[in-house]
């Protein structure tokens, strides 16, 4: 497999979108492994973060966050 923006040999693949990238052509971001609704009211929604993921320059997150309905 090969990078998308120089083609030659990738390093790995973008967490977020699966384009494969060379060491010189990778970003990095975090990105949201989990997420643990809460369980009562009294807690708070949490998520489980990992930094420093692999992502390529071509994907990028939307502006506007979206909103949704978690059914528990
Ligand atoms: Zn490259
Ligand atoms: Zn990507």
């Amino acid at each position: 497999m090969n990078c998308i923006q120089c083609n030659r040999p990738a390093h790995g693949v973008c967490k977020f979108c699966g384009r494969a990238i060379c060491k010189d052509h990778f970003t990095t971001s975090n990105i949201i492994m989990d997420i643990y609704p809460r369980k009562n009211d009294q807690e708070k929604d949490r998520v489980l973060v990992v930094e420093n993921v692999l992502k390529c320059s071509y994907c990028k997150p939307i502006e506007n966050l979206l909103e949704i309905d978690i059914k528990i």
